[in-house]
This record gives structure tokens, C-alpha cells and sequence, in this order.
């Protein structure tokens, strides 16, 4: 008789946003005169910019003619568009990183899922808390933690990181030696980031304790400060100790559409073994490619009209970002984040826990924002809001909660 992979039993079901989504349904329905104004989920709410419409309607036009139609894309991807990434992404910030050590995907959430597939089951992950839940859950189902623990909010055999307000966020060198470190800066849900001299003691610990950081940097695009690392590269050793995840979602608006890659350099080795080759062998057998029209629409990103029309979008949203974190911190409360991230990170108010404040936030200003304890139970007694939302909710959410 077939067996299932028992480790899914494991798993306790993913409430958050089913939870809020209830939560949010029930209220409007039984208050159907007020207006609510959601700053709780990660997606993007800007329509795609205009090169890269421009873009898709020449590729969709490309495959409509015998001449130019295009079947199944290269296995890493279409050189232009890896071309593209090095340049822009990688040579623009010192690093050098060939075509072949990128890898193009149809997203961070899929990649930053599926690369635990390379890793022997016996490594040992060590993980931020609060984290995005898919690096833990996807190493829960290949079998490389213990059980949940209900008590505590955590797995056992994992390694957790605490970011907490005293250590401003950002994880401390764990005592216990990881295998595998997922590091995300700028941080969901967070909002934090790290500057490049603090990830270049991550660097240099992998490289010590012989471990490989998981780097995502679906963020990179928000960052606004000086000396906070766009790639993990512009650390000294890094190409022989991180793979790196990136995401044309929160850049370009691609939630819907689709495209990321990540970077595995050829000096990242375990014994004789380039990680570049097992990714490339699960690549070329897993996956068929991001659409050609897709690859276009990414390339269209870094073309001058491109960037310019992208980076307008990200500092519409950095503006709100600026908005929520400058209102809620006038309004007394302890707010951060905001600065290099679409996210702001509020302390709830009063002691209350992060699904009281949900609940009190839904039902007196009927704004909804993201309880912190669904991230890990070191987000217990903090809340995320998001700087998604249009200009004009945004103001409205902040007047109301000002007002409370
Ligand atoms: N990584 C992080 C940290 C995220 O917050 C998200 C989405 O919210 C993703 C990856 C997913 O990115 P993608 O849309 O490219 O799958």
C-alpha cells in the first residue's frame, strides 16, 4: 500500500491569513457601512509599469509569428535577461557573477522552497524568529526538523535566531553550529536590514563553522541607506558560502506575473561537489523555465525607462512606508522598519498580544494589519503593516488610528 510523506502531518495548519481572512469577512458582514482599509498582506497593488507592458505586448506578438515563436526556454534561462541581472543587479555593486551562475525561476517563494532539495536531510537549518514561514515549513516536509512543540511555538531541531527590539532586529550568531542559515534582508516581516560590516560576520562564520547561508534578498529594491548590502556578494568569501535569492515581485510588481532567479557561484563547494551542479541538475529536471514573455517583461526592468518607472512605483510605496511609520510613532507607539522595507514592525500597545491588537485595530478603526505572532513566537506582541496600500487608505488608516 502507498505511503505518504508523514512529514506534512507534521505540519500545523498555515491560520494566518486564513485566520485574518475570517476575521476581516465576518466583521464586514455583520458591519456592512464601514469602510475597511487593508495594510495587512505583502502583495503589491500598483499595476505593472508601462516598458514592461510595452515589453509583453512585443513578446506576445513574437509568439504569434512562426519565425519568432519561442517553446521552452534554455534551462537557466534566457541569456538576456541573465545578462541583464549581471550587469545591473551584480556589476553595478563590484560583484562579478558569470551568466551560468544564475538561475532564472518563476519566483523567490518557489526557489527559497525548493533549494533545502540539494541539502542532505540530516543538516541542521537555523532560521530568524519571527521568519517568512517557507524556509521552515519546506524543511519540515523533507524531514529535517523534529516536531512542532506546541508550548513553545517552535520545532524541535531548529535552530531559531531571535530578532527582537535589543538586538534591533537583526539575528545574532547562534551558540549551536547550523548547517544551513537563511538569512532575508531587508526583512519580512520585520522590516529590518543589516549593514554590510554585521553580514560580513555572518560571512565569515559560515565560512568558519562550515555552513551555507540562504540569502533572500527579495527586498533588495527598498533599500535607501547607505552601507546596507544589496547582494550578500559585496561581502569578501561569500561566493564560497551563500547562494542568493532574488524576486522580481516587490521590484517590479511581478506577484501575479511571475519571475525571479537565484545565484549560485561555482567557488560554493562541499567536498569536490559545486551546489551550481546539483542546482542545475534539479533545475534542468524539475522545472521547464519561466515564459519567454515573462523573461522579456523582466529584462524591460532594467531597461533606463524601466528602472525609472520601477523605482517611481518603490518610492510611491516607501512614501506610505513613511507615512505609517511617522504616524503611528506620533501617535506614541514604538514603531520600526519603514526605511529599506515595505514593512513597519509596531510593539502593540498595553500589553495586549498581537491577535488582540488585530481585533481591537479591526473593530475600532477597521484597519487590518498582520498579527506578529504568525511569523514566530518571538513576533508575539508586535504587528505588521505594509506600506501596499494606496497613498490616500494609507493616510486614512493612520488619521484613524491616531485617533483611538
Ligand atoms: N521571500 C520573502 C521574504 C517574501 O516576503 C516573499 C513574498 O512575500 C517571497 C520571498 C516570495 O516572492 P515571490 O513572489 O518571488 O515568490
Amino acid at each position: 500500500m502507498f505511503k505518504i510523506n508523514e512529514n506534512y502531518l507534521k505540519l500545523p495548519g498555515s491560520y494566518l491569513f486564513s485566520t485574518i481572512g475570517k476575521k476581516v469577512r465576518e466583521y464586514s458582514e455583520a458591519n456592512p457601512d464601514k469602510k475597511i482599509i487593508r495594510l495587512g498582506i505583502g502583495d503589491v497593488t500598483l499595476p505593472l509599469v508601462p516598458s514592461v507592458i510595452d515589453a509583453l505586448h512585443l513578446a506576445v506578438d513574437e509568439m504569434a509569428e512562426k519565425t519568432t515563436f519561442k517553446g521552452y526556454a534554455p534551462d537557466l534561462g534566457y541569456e538576456f535577461l541573465r545578462q541583464a541581472i549581471a550587469t545591473h543587479d551584480f556589476k553595478t555593486r563590484g560583484v562579478t557573477i558569470a551568466l551560468d551562475e544564475i538561475f532564472i525561476s518563476d519566483g523567490a517563494k518557489s526557489d527559497s522552497g525548493n533549494i533545502q532539495e540539494i541539502f542532505g536531510v540530516n543538516n541542521k537549518i537555523a532560521v530568524c524568529d519571527p521568519v517568512y514561514p517557507v524556509y521552515v515549513d519546506s524543511n519540515v516536509m523533507a524531514g529535517r526538523t523534529g516536531d512542532y512543540l506546541t508550548d513553545t511555538g517552535k520545532w524541535s531541531n531548529v535552530i531559531y535566531m531571535p530578532c527582537t527590539k535589543e538586538n534591533n532586529f537583526a539575528p545574532e550568531l547562534p551558540k549551536e553550529s547550523p548547517d544551513l542559515i537563511y538569512l532575508c534582508f531587508p526583512n519580512n516581516p520585520t522590516g529590518s536590514t543589516i549593514t554590510k560590516d554585521a553580514l560580513q560576520k555572518w560571512v565569515d562564520y559560515a565560512i568558519q563553522v562550515e555552513a551555507v547561508i540562504i540569502y533572500d534578498a527579495a527586498y533588495e529594491a527598498y533599500i535607501s541607506e547607505d552601507n546596507v548590502p544589496h547582494t550578500i556578494y559585496e561581502c569578501d568569501g561569500a561566493k564560497s558560502c551563500a547562494i542568493e535569492i532574488r524576486s522580481f515581485s516587490k521590484n517590479a510588481g511581478f506577484t501575479g506575473t511571475r519571475l525571479g532567479f537565484t545565484v549560485i557561484p561555482k567557488e560554493l563547494k562541499c567536498g569536490e561537489v559545486m551546489l551550481n551542479s546539483l542546482w542545475a541538475r534539479r533545475h534542468g529536471t524539475k522545472f521547464n523555465g519561466a515564459p519567454y514573455i515573462t523573461q522579456v517583461a523582466g529584462a524591460a526592468v532594467y531597461t533606463p525607462e524601466g528602472r525609472t518607472q520601477t523605482m517611481e512605483q518603490i518610492a510611491y510605496y516607501m512614501n506610505n512606508a513613511k507615512v505609517i511609520r511617522e504616524g503611528l510613532q506620533a501617535a506614541g507607539y514604538t514603531a520600526s522598519g519603514g526605511v529599506n522595507a515595505p514593512y513597519i514592525w509596531m510593539e502593540t500597545p498595553k500589553s495586549m498580544t498581537s491577535w488582540e491588537f488585530f481585533d481591537y485595530l479591526l473593530t475600532t478603526a477597521n484597519v487590518v494589519g498582520t498579527p506578529g505572532s504568525g511569523f514566530g513566537p518571538s513576533g508575539e506582541g508586535y504587528f505588521r503593516l505594509t506600506s501596499f496600500g494606496s497613498y490616500e487608505s494609507t493616510i486614512e488608516a493612520i488619521e484613524r488610528i491616531k485617533k483611538l
